[in-house]
């Protein structure tokens, strides 16, 4: 629970968020209980990570290279060569195409492109992409001026180069997760961010509610601390018994990856449940509208009445609907909130110190640093009067007194000192040698 906590007061944080120790824990108990049976489930899966609190699982989006369809297209431009390049010309052309798509690669081989260099007469290096040095195989034989040339050049472009995409897909019960739902780090922020989001106490709805899970996609390289990172798509799904309602995608609706996405989220539910993974799928709205719900007091925007679909495992019936959303709790004073739009009520505007882990009220503190600090955590240099957050140095004034100064204004004493025969002695007593110190300036 130690984990969580500081995990969310880094949220907290990072939107500049009013909120207490007491809220935080008053939240996150009511997630540990309303999620309880979720993770449970959930923990079964083979890739289930406890510290992310979400099953994680690398795949790959999109298609590979398709021979048949090199095969096809590169047909079609030889007919069209056929046309153009006149015939003692042609053998030395058929030679170099057909080591340029005999590989079905995006790049080449050095021997292949050695082939290519010595019958198509043409410059081409080893990484340089197949499309492009077919196109200037084309160019060098005049193929181009045929008029059909441009649309079977792109065909075959399009042939020759994979979008073959590593991602990440993360389904989490992480309560940041849950808060980052749509994050700032994004390309794209809905309603529920909670920089400015109508809706951001919904983050809060689904994040202690029994229903709701949260998938997203993320780059391959991140490994952890899923919640920090800019998620590239990012879908709400809700079990219920053997019911799953997939809820709408952001940022873009797209039936394809919505389709990729649910394949998925099934594969995880039923791998869990160790059932078969038959689903029978219901799109029709009207058949929809019953089965979702917003629970009670709960404040999450309820794009599940507008778009979604449900997944009933096969041989069990649609049962009860499923009861979205909790009522959201306040950060600050742990009571029911009912503003949508922030994530406390209208209770006194308190924060955690990072430094100390006081509750304090927020106008006794600064933020600094991505963070708040209290007043009492935070010098103040006796030099320039700065407000600081870091190493302090000592120093004396010049009457001798002990006192605390910031690093830009320590460097600055010791500057003149610097060429100053007596250093040492001088240092200890203030630099009170030295003409032009800083400290002495200003004691
Ligand atoms: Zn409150
Ligand atoms: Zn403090
Ligand atoms: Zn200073
Ligand atoms: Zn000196």
């Amino acid at each position: 629970m130690e984990q969580l906590k500081n995990a969310f007061y880094e949220v907290m944080y990072k939107y500049e968020k009013s909120f207490s120790e007491h809220g935080v824990m008053a939240n996150l108990r009511a997630w540990e209980t309303a999620k309880a049976p979720l993770l449970t489930l959930l923990r079964k899966h083979p890739a289930w990570q406890e510290e992310a609190k979400a099953v994680v699982i690398e795949f790959s989006e999109g298609r590979g290279i398709e021979r048949d369809v090199v095969d096809e297209v590169s047909f079609a431009m030889l007919q069209i060569a056929d046309e153009v390049i006149p015939e003692d010309e042609r053998p030395a052309f058929l030679t170099a195409f057909r080591a340029a798509v005999g590989e079905y690669s995006s790049t080449l081989p050095e021997e292949a492109l050695e082939i290519i260099r010595n019958s198509g007469k043409i410059k081409c290096a080893s990484g340089q992409k197949t499309s492009r040095i077919i196109g200037r195989l084309c160019r060098q034989f005049h193929v181009d001026a045929h008029s059909q040339y441009n649309k079977v050049f792109a065909q075959l472009s399009d042939a020759l180069n994979p979008l073959q995409l590593q991602k990440t897909a993360v389904l989490s019960l992480h309560p940041c997760d849950f808060l980052e739902m749509s994050s700032k780090s994004n390309t794209w922020t809905s309603c529920h961010n909670l920089s400015s989001g109508s809706y951001q106490a919904g983050a809060l709805s689904y994040m202690t509610d029994d229903v709701s899970m949260i998938f997203f996609t993320v780059d391959k390289e991140v490994k952890d601390h899923f919640y920090r990172a800019p998620r590239r798509t990012r879908q709400m799904f809700f079990l219920k018994d053997c019911m799953l309602y997939q809820s709408r995608l952001y940022p873009d609706d797209s039936d394809e990856i919505t389709k990729q996405n649910r394949g998925i989220v099934q594969k995880i539910i039923t791998t869990c449940m160790e059932v078969p993974n038959r689903w029978v799928l219901k799109t029709k709205r009207d058949e929809l509208s019953e089965c979702c719900e917003s629970g009670e007091g709960s404040r999450q925007y309820p794009d599940y009445h507008y778009q979604g679909n449900l997944s009933v495992l096969k041989g069990t019936e649609i049962q009860n609907p499923i009861v979205i959303g909790a009522k959201p709790i306040c950060v600050c004073c742990g009571s029911h909130n009912r503003l949508s739009h922030g994530l406390k009520c209208n209770c006194e505007d308190q924060v955690v110190c990072q430094d100390c882990g006081r509750t304090v009220p927020r106008n006794q503190t600064r933020y600094m640093e991505n963070a708040f600090h209290c007043n009492a955590c935070l010098h103040i240099c006796a030099v320039c009067g700065s407000v600081i957050h870091d190493t302090m140095y000592p120093a004396f004034d010049r009457r001798g007194n002990a006192v605390e100064i910031c690093f830009d204004c320590y460097h600055a004493s010791l500057e003149p000192c610097a060429a100053c025969s007596v250093q040492g002695v001088c240092r200890i007593i203030g630099n009170s040698l030295c003409a032009r110190t800083a400290i002495r300036h200003t004691a």
